[in-house]
């Protein structure tokens, strides 16, 4: 989509949103009189798109040392909120994120379900985000099994092949981070998970709830509840309801002056050995 169509999409969400169900446009008959066959006049001009919602960018304060064990949150004092965004099912959701982040600055880091398509269909956009470091990607699975219902082996599959596809189509392999479908993992998961480079389990501190399919409203009142200082929340690129409350999101974030964040915008790595 192109970036004005979307800003002017966010703009007329708004317009609606505050005048009820005014139309954002009306019909104008033609006025009387008109030579049907003089030339037509130039067509008004287009209105000035709003200005660009653009975020802040990610704060310069040195980042903390990735606490070990399963995180949920951003240690220590700060007002970052790392937006997480899971699966993948739907390419268009996919898409309408990268759009997002194109257009406001947003920082997110997606745990990609390698199974899905829209990850291969976007990712020309993704790259150059990846690497300029605005989108950072992670893993959350080949096929988002219950891994502690899996054989050792079956497990291993999961990080091999999901880290084999993050290496070959964006040139990341997405380690250390890496998100167990439903939260579930035990000492043998994590184990082989670290044995593929993923040593630290991303839980989450709240979720925007759409997994599934739920309302708009029902995603937003997920949102006032846990966009809070120093969290990890999770979305899910698998519905469209967050595409269309993009602009709601981004007021919420500005209103209560958080920080948009990649986990490596604010964790840092022990030193390998
Ligand atoms: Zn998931």
């Amino acid at each position: 989509m192109e970036r004005r169509t979307f800003l002017t999409m966010l703009a007329a969400g708004a317009a609606v949103a505050a005048s009820g169900c005014a139309p954002a446009y009306s019909e104008v008959a033609a006025p009387v009189g008109v030579d049907p066959g003089g030339v037509a006049p130039p067509p008004p001009p287009l209105p000035e798109p709003p200005p660009p919602l653009l975020l802040p960018p990610p704060p310069s304060s040195a980042r903390v040392p990735v606490p070990p064990g399963p995180i949920s949150a951003i240690p220590g004092a700060g007002n970052n909120i790392a937006l997480t965004v899971d699966d993948g099912a739907s390419a268009e959701v996919i898409g309408a994120y990268v759009q997002f982040a194109k257009d406001t600055g947003a920082r997110f880091t997606f745990f990609v379900t390698g199974v899905f398509d829209g990850w291969t269909t976007h990712s020309a956009e993704l790259r150059p985000l990846v690497e300029s470091g605005q989108i950072q990607l992670a893993s959350h699975t080949w096929d988002h099994p219950d891994l502690t219902s899996l054989t050792s082996a079956g497990v291993a599959e999961q990080f091999a092949r999901t880290k084999t596809f993050l290496s070959n189509t964006f040139g990341v392999d997405g380690t250390p981070y890496y998100r167990p479908p439903f939260g579930y993992r035990n000492a043998a998961v994590d184990a082989i998970a670290a044995d593929h480079g993923y040593t630290v389990p991303t839980l989450w501190y709240g979720s925007l709830s759409d997994s599934g399919l739920i309302t708009e409203e029902y995603l937003l009142e997920c949102a006032h509840k846990y966009f809070n200082p120093q969290t990890i929340v999770i979305g899910h690129a698998n519905h469209l309801p967050v595409t269309r409350v993009y602009g709601e999101l981004v007021e919420i974030i500005r209103a209560r002056n958080l920080s948009m964040v990649t986990l490596n915008d604010v964790f840092s790595l022990p030193e390998a050995h």
